[in-house]
């Protein structure tokens, strides 16, 4: 059988390219290098309400496994903002069994899913994708997808370098509790433990939640391990780590008959290192630009595919990648001090209604007007400083 688009990688991004290009009577092989779809799990597992709708996938009982509709945030010295909707925010879900649902789709689809299977190298022949190497045979395709993940290393060995910055570890543990609000995330932001990212406490239940912390150190599981002590005096179960994105999107997506999506090409929110949701819609457009190209049997309409995500989330990602920047020159005592500041004016209703207005994956709209309302400032400027403001109002160019 002639596989006209390859696929390396059978994550969420990997697996929805694949489904699109199949349903057009395309012949697609997905490589995975695990024998099982979806595990080792490393994800958190929240998604937005609105981000199922946008990926077209119901929030099936097989994945589904809680409801919140909001959060609690505290600053490192237990200071605390609630933010809560009156509707469902975001879905918690069983990261192994969504992965799974998708391949699922994606077979019924026709795609022939090949797991155990290692892509050792994508070849390139005068620059231009021509196979991959798995075991000691070569994959011909007329299309490459590369989906792998974080960092890129496949690509890295195939002499491709995205110099992808921001990413960090992640890690993720779930315990029993004797009880917490099944219907509230909390964050905590405290740089001692998480630096440069933030802590997450997640209920699947009323007294099971997954708990876990991003960082750009290399002591995370001992931080999570404490973190867990303190929070529920309880000792961690198994701790499984990962890579998160925070960087952004990497300078270039495409290369002659190849292109990235997901993880790999940074199509990742900077703020919360969720990559599901928009990773997904990217790996949707390079699907049908595959079958731009295929029907018409022009491959160098693959260059399109830059563009075209760019044209929808890329001036998303930038914004959520300046405050990513300003959250990362926090220290705990200037954070302490603006949560203090946002309580004493009384803004939680404010964020509230920001929120409830928002979007949790196109986050730029709700972080411009956050930014730009007077009050909000004003809470700025007292707690962090007029210095402080400048370069946060300057990092946002007004
Ligand atoms: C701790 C943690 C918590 C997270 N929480 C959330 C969250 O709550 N919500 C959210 O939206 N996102 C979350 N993310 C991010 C999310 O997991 C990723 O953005 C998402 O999985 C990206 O999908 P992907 O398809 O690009 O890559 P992946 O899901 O990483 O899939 C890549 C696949 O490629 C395979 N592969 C890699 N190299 C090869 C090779 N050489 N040959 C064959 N196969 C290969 C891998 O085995 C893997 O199955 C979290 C990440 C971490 C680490």
């Amino acid at each position: 059988m002639k596989t006209e688009a390859t696929i390396v990688g059978a994550g969420p991004t990997g697996l929805l390219a694949a489904e699109t290009i199949s349903k057009k009577g395309y012949n697609v092989a997905v490589f995975e290098e695990h024998k099982r779809v979806g595990y080792p799990v490393h994800c958190a597992g929240m998604i937005s309400v609105e981000g199922f709708k946008r990926l077209g996938v119901e929030p099936d009982p097989l994945f589904h496994q809680n409801t919140v509709y909001g959060g609690r945030v505290y600053s490192n010295d237990g200071s605390c903002l609630t933010i809560k909707d009156n509707k469902p925010r975001a879905y918690i879900i069983d990261r192994g069994s969504f992965d799974k649902h998708l391949a699922d789709r994606a077979v019924d689809a026709g795609v022939d899913i090949c797991l155990g299977s290692r892509v050792e190298e994508i070849v390139l022949k005068q620059g231009v994708a021509s196979s991959l190497k798995i075991d000691s045979s070569d994959v011909k395709s007329e299309v490459f997808i590369d989906a792998e993940g974080a960092k890129g290393r496949l690509l890295a060995r195939s002499g491709i370098d995205t110099g992808q910055q921001g990413v960090y570890n992640g890690f993720n543990t779930e315990l029993c509790v004797d009880s917490i609000e099944a219907d509230m995330v909390e964050v905590w932001f405290d740089t001692e433990i998480a630096k440069d990212f933030f802590v997450w406490v997640i209920p699947i239940s009323e007294n099971r939640v997954r708990c876990g912390l991003g960082t750009s150190e290399s002591n995370g599981a001992t931080k999570l391990k404490k973190f867990v002590k303190k929070r529920f005096n309880k000792d961690s179960n198994t701790i499984h780590s990962g890579l998160i994105c925070t960087g952004g999107p990497v300078n270039q997506t495409v290369y002659p008959g190849l292109m990235l999506v997901g993880d790999v090409a940074g199509q990742v929110k900077p703020t919360t290192a969720g990559g599901v949701v928009i990773g997904g819609l990217c790996g949707k457009i390079a699907g049908e630009t595959t079958v731009k190209a295929l029907e018409s049997g022009n491959v160098q309409l693959l260059d399109e595919y830059d563009s075209a995500w760019r044209a929808k989330y890329g001036s998303e990602l930038q914004t959520m990648l300046f405050l990513r920047s300003i959250l990362n020159r926090m220290d705990n005592d200037r954070m302490n001090r603006i949560f203090s500041a946002f309580i004493e004016e009384g803004l939680e209703d404010k964020f509230t209604r920001l929120v409830e207005d928002g979007d949790m994956d196109m986050q730029a709209d709700v972080i411009k007007r956050a930014v730009s309302d007077p009050v909000i400032l004003g809470a700025l400027a007292k707690s962090a400083g007029r210095i402080a403001l400048s370069e946060i109002l300057s990092v946002f160019r007004f």
